[in-house]
């Protein structure tokens, strides 16, 4: 195919590409956002766009022909997994050596499968983990900013406490305020008006009908919903779906070169197409940024990016777990996949752990409490080329998951001991594994903001190369992501449309 020119091109429509895509379209820049997933905007046979977790179909992973989920067993049965033909579907899990990173697919990026908490990490920790970040304008403007085109809003918390679709969550709060601990509420992009009329049965269950990871068919602000769709009512934003970035190079006049393969339904490479463009922002997210950045540096399509391309990754500390409750202590049938509280132990200065509640959503009353910790491990890995495969690999290691665990078994041995209760140990596969450390769903890193690039996200060697996405955070924030991610992007985006966009 012949080269496609256009001023701007942004690889992924996650949370970095959308905010890049919707600013160069209001800005009045022609942009294309190529994105390796599909556009989930048709009905299946059974006439929904998303399949639920409990009755999995070939939408919900990436070209697999058996599900991958995180909680693998139940009662130590392989009763959760599925077998699928390969698709396109919504949710990847990259396996790398002791570490699997689980990402979105599609136009949306991680917001069509995350469980939309939209939490703003403390600004303490903020500053310490971005010293060169003006953390006033960043809470002042960006966070808000973010919050408000993200959708974000909070449970009715008289609701809350009445509805048996959190009673799991306040059974889990007693435990934690038992122990002497701090609960706090998270904030979330799914709409709980919508939520409470699925409750009433005035509206079409999707929280309330085991949907998440998987793709919510209501109720959930994803960004094809916010930034993406006010970026194509621009009328300068195109989206090119099914289309990989394969690599990124530059010509003799200073554009940036990149080859895509496209591909069909079934995975099959059916075209290249190769793009010109003059200003590229890269949002294809921790793995998929960093991934191409490496691959163009080690061979030598862009050798001048900096040596710390690659390093200064981590997986937020993150480690899932669950307790098995007292027989009195039920945690209902019904649960709303939506997590709205976390156990707020961050300032506890020995031990930081922030845990949010989550939901297990089976129909079934189980007794388990479920949680993924977020835990405030130092561990860093970094990346390496394999010229012969031309694979990227991640050298994260066990004993660099086991610093997370130490951390989330220290705060819910406090836990179990204050409740008299235990671990469950039938949920992570047959060899009676309490903590899951394997699997991260907060990959950050990669192209660390004010290492890899300027403290704008402007990758250093490259003019008007920009890295938008999770790949800027060095590792860990604390809490969940996404919001910080968002805010980020749209510090970088002001400020690149004053400075480097001029005719
Ligand atoms: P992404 O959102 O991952 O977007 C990257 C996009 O780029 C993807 O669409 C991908 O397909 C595309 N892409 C990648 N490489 C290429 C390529 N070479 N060519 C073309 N396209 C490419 N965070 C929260 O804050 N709250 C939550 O409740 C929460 N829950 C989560 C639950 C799950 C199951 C998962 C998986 C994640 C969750 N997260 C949550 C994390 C959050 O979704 C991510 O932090 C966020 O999506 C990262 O944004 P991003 O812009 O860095 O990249």
């Amino acid at each position: 195919d012949a080269v496609e020119s256009v001023p701007a091109l942004v690889v992924g429509s996650g949370y970095g590409g959308a905010v890049a895509a919707l600013r160069l379209g209001e800005a009045g820049i022609r942009t294309v956002v190529l994105e390796m997933g599909r556009l989930w905007n048709t009905a299946g046979p059974d006439g929904k766009v998303f399949c639920s977790t409990s009755a999995p179909d070939r939408r919900s992973m990436w070209f697999r022909t058996r599900t991958e989920a995180p909680l693998a067993t139940f009662l130590w049965l392989d009763v959760v997994n599925k077998d699928i033909s390969p698709y396109p579907g919504v949710l990847d899990r990259v396996r790398y050596d002791h570490m699997s990173v689980y990402v979105g697919r599609g136009v949306g990026g991680g917001s069509l499968v995350n469980g939309g908490m939209a939490v703003t990490p403390l600004q303490s920790y903020f500053a310490e983990q971005f010293p060169t970040v003006d953390t006033a304008e960043m809470y002042r403007t960006y966070f808000p900013r973010a919050r408000s085109m993200l959708g974000v809003n909070t449970v009715d918390p008289a609701w809350f406490e009445s509805t048996e679709w959190y009673r799991f969550t306040r059974i889990s709060r007693k435990h934690a305020t038992n122990t002497g601990l701090k609960t706090t509420f998270v904030p979330s992009v799914y709409d709980f008006a919508h939520m409470q009329r699925e409750a009433a049965g005035t509206a079409t269950r999707s929280a309330l009908a085991q949907e998440v990871i998987y793709g919510n068919n209501h109720g959930k602000r994803t960004l094809d919903k916010t930034y993406l769709a006010a970026a194509l009512g621009t009328g300068n934003v195109t989206i090119h779906t099914l289309e990989k970035v394969r690599s990124i190079s530059r010509a003799p006049d200073g554009t940036y070169v990149l080859t895509a393969d496209r591909i069909d339904d079934t995975g099959t490479v059916v075209g290249t197409k190769e793009y010109g463009c003059r200003y590229l922002f890269l949002g294809g997210g921790s793995i998929g940024t960093t991934e191409l950045l490496v691959r163009a540096r080690e061979s030598g399509t862009l050798p001048a990016l900096d040596p710390s391309v690659g390093t200064g990754w981590g997986a937020n500390g993150n480690v899932m777990l669950g307790r098995a409750n007292h027989l009195w202590d039920t945690v209902g049938e019904n649960q709303s996949t939506m997590p709205v509280m976390g156990i707020d132990d961050w300032a506890n200065a020995a031990n930081p752990v922030f845990a949010e509640i989550a939901p297990l959503p089976t129909g079934l009353e189980h007794w388990v409490s479920l949680y993924l910790a977020i835990t405030k491990n130092p561990e860093r890995a970094s990346f390496t080329y394999d010229s012969g495969s031309g694979a990227v690999r991640l050298g994260w290691s066990a004993a660099q998951s086991a610093v997370s665990v130490g951390m989330a078994k220290k705060l819910f041995d406090r836990i179990n001991r204050a409740n008299a209760t235990i671990y469950r140990y039938d949920l992570f596969g047959s060899g009676n594994k309490v903590f899951a450390d394997d699997f991260t769903y907060h990959p950050l890193g990669g192209c660390v903001l004010g290492r890899a690039t300027d403290d704008y996200g402007r990758v250093k060697g490259y003019p008007r190369l920009y890295v938008t996405d999770g790949s800027l955070v060095p590792g860990s924030i604390g809490v969940n992501p996404f919001v910080t991610i968002t805010a980020l992007a749209e510090r970088t985006m002001a400020r690149v449309l004053v400075e480097d966009t001029a005719p």
